[in-house]
């Protein structure tokens, strides 16, 4: 089996639960977050970047804060930056000011560009399911991502969406088949187990099949 290095996470990860594209972004944004916030902190670029788009979107500004440890001096330097330019941005409001200048402060409260953490999201995104589908035709790695859980709805979409690809496209939507096959096999699995009063535990492999139900539908929890 030859691989690329991104297919190389992609096949460690379909051994583990959940979808293989979720998993290894959320660990990318994660250590992107950690080196903006260690190594990039004082660099020109990232502030411009955190300016432009008013701070990281709600998800990535809690993640720095609460995920990254320990990023309280990061975010202060990075913060302090952001505040003080939208206040001069915004201009000098008093009671008196008029709408003009009202409207002028509402504007420069608007971001430019997206969040800096989002922006990176989209891109490992895109490289994994590049990678995905350049490897499918693959037996040996085809044959791991049929047993894995596939990728969620919405990378499934994502990859359909890359342009090109024909034939890899056809090989993955089979492969996402017989891997949602089982899945609603073993929902109904699970739903008659219920009717005959069967703990979960003692279902089998049916018995994890809501919680993989949510992730392969979903994605994986607090992603975006
Ligand atoms: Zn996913
Ligand atoms: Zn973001």
């Amino acid at each position: 089996m030859k691989l690329s290095s991104l297919a190389h996470k992609l096949h460690g990860a379909f051994a583990e639960p959940g979808c293989p594209v979720c998993r290894l972004t959320a660990d990318s944004v994660h250590h992107y977050l950690g080196s903006l916030i260690y190594e990039y902190v004082n660099k020109v670029p990232t502030h411009m970047a955190i300016r432009a788009a008013r701070g990281f979107c709600t998800n990535h500004a809690w993640h720095a804060l609460e995920q990254i440890t320990p990023s309280h001096l990061g975010i202060a330097i990075l913060y302090e930056g952001l505040v003080r330019n939208m206040l001069k941005d915004m201009g000098e409001i008093t009671p008196n000011s008029g709408r003009r200048q009202v409207n002028q402060a509402a504007k420069a409260l608007k971001s430019q560009a997206e969040c800096p953490a989002c922006t990176h999201r989209a891109t490992v995104e895109d490289q994994l399911l590049r990678n995905l589908l350049e490897h499918i035709d693959q037996p040996e790695f085809a044959e791991a991502y049929e047993q894995s859980a596939g990728v969620c709805l919405h990378h499934l979409r994502m990859g359909l969406d890359q342009s090109g690809y024909n034939a890899e496209k056809a090989q993955l939507v089979a492969l996402q088949q017989t891997i949602w096959g089982k899945l609603q096999h073993h929902l109904a699995e699970y739903i008659r187990l219920s009717d005959e009063r069967y703990a979960e535990e003692d279902m089998g492999e049916p018995g994890t099949s809501p919680r993989r139900a949510i992730e392969q539908m979903a994605g994986k929890k607090n992603l975006w």
